[in-house]
């Protein structure tokens, strides 16, 4: 090892504390120090080339080094590299905006921006709340969420989340929430079959509205795929009937695409599959193609006109990031669908995903393997113990990190959910890299589950 991989290394043991990461594990194995990238490849301090099989944790669209991307980035520093959204305006900000609306579901009008997934979703949960105030319904206040839900990490967004392992700690310090079951259907709460149960776990969040919408202001969920849950995927239909049941109680519907928009579905935003437009679209993570932090909460004109009035009304949305807008980071994501255009990213993933499902049906028969799911480009393949009776390996056992261990040997990059192996590669990946991922990912868990 090079003296400078060693300085890093240690550099970063004595002064980084990393997150969700075990520093204890992590204090005991050497880093890995990534310094450059090439397309769908991460490439560390010593040269070695790994692919980069969960797109830097889920953010990265085209691959690294996008030129698009690159230039516009470029040619926003020699301008301006930040200056605030608070009462002025940006060029990238506002051009950005109106790109955004264009390719959002119709209905959509207004763009807030903020920094990080979990920001927006906080800006999408105190929105709704105001909404409500503002309209004199003060009443509605309460949100309804779905267990195995993520939204990030602020209190705001943890208290609608639904992960016990993450969110059990803090319990004392959220705020109540309604849940409604996950559209886990491989180990359905309900103890139903698709398509046999004709999506009933819609119907109980429709009872919970049905009972309780005089207090709810907003549901919040991820369409189609519960990602840091387990990219648990949920039935076609799910979405529609969500949508129809928040019409008929009048209750806002906050989708969070944090994780699944900009393509990773097959279409640019999940939503898309049922022609469904939330009241608040979440986005972030691949908005700027995996470059800089950027954020938006994408809601209606009707939602917008509610915070209209004189300033002594106090109607005004009394929330803001320091960062909002930030000219680099529009730039960059202005870059990013610049890039999916000239490369018709969506038209070649389709493809890619016919591939990726051909081959995925080959894990299905791997001993320990229980599931196997995907929408688009995110897959789960989630390891058990006995596939008979969907037993869990014990947790001690850590399945799904030994597999990233052993795919690591193979130069592939992964990140598990638990015993969840996670793929999630760049929509931009070559088919010879998709085959070296979903290979080397096969071979990882053979060996690693039929070997002990
Ligand atoms: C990652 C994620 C978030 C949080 O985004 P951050 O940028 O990490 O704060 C929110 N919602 C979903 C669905 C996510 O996957």
């Amino acid at each position: 090892m090079s003296d400078k991989s060693k300085k890093i290394g240690s550099y970063d043991k004595e002064f980084v504390w990393h997150p969700f990461t075990q520093m204890k594990d992590y204090e005991e194995k050497e880093p890995i120090v990534i310094e450059s990238a090439e397309g769908s490849y991460l490439i560390d301090s010593e040269g070695k080339k790994y692919i980069d099989g969960v797109s830097s944790l889920w953010v990265n669209v085209h691959g690294h080094k996008v030129p698009e991307i690159d230039e516009a980035i470029q040619e926003q520093v020699k301008q301006i590299s930040h200056s605030t959204l608070l009462g002025i305006t940006n060029p990238p900000a506002a051009e950005l905006a109106k790109e955004l609306i264009d390719i959002c579901p119709p209905g959509l009008k207004k763009v807030f921006y903020s920094g990080d997934g979990a920001s927006a979703v906080e800006v999408a949960i105190k929105m709704a709340f105001q909404y409500w105030q503002n309209k004199g319904k003060s009443e509605k206040k309460k949100f309804l969420c779905l267990d195995n839900g993520y939204h990030g990490d602020t209190l705001g967004a943890v208290s609608v989340g639904g992960i016990d392992i993450f969110h059990k700690t803090f319990a004392p310090l959220l705020f109540e929430t309604f849940r409604a079951p996950s559209y886990y259907c491989y180990r359905c709460p309900l103890n139903k079959t698709y398509p046999s149960c004709n999506i009933a776990c819609a119907d109980e969040l429709g009872k919970i509205l049905e009972e309780n919408n005089e207090e709810i202001a907003a549901v919040i969920f991820e369409p189609y795929v519960q990602a840091a849950g387990g990219m648990i995927v949920s039935p076609e239909g799910y979405l529609k009937k969500v949508r129809d049941y928040c019409d008929k109680y009048d209750v806002l519907m906050i989708l969070d695409e944090v994780a699944t928009g900009f393509g990773r579905t097959g279409k640019m935003f999940a939503c898309e599959h049922e022609d469904v437009t939330p009241d608040m679209l979440v986005l972030g993570k691949g908005l700027t193609g995996g470059y800089l932090p950027l954020s938006a909460t994408i809601t209606t004109q009707k939602i917008y006109d509610e915070f209209l009035g004189n300033y002594d009304e106090y109607k005004t949305f009394f929330h803001g990031h320091s960062y909002a807008g930030n000219p680099l980071s529009c730039a960059a994501s202005r870059g990013n669908l610049k890039a999916f255009e000239n490369n018709n990213t969506l038209e070649k993933l389709q493809y890619k995903i016919d591939y990726l499902e051909k081959e995925l049906k080959e894990f299905e028969g791997l001993e320990h393997v229980g599931n196997v799911r995907n929408k688009g480009f995110m897959v789960g393949i989630e390891l058990v113990q006995d596939k008979e009776n969907k037993t869990p390996y014990k947790s001690n056992l850590k399945m799904g990190s030994k597999v990233a261990d052993k795919a690591l040997e193979d130069e592939v990059l992964l990140r598990p959910l638990g015993d969840v192996v996670v793929l999630m590669p760049p929509l931009g990946i070559e088919m010879d890299d998709l085959k070296k991922l979903v290979h080397a990912t096969y071979k990882s868990i053979k060996e690693v589950t039929e070997d002990s």
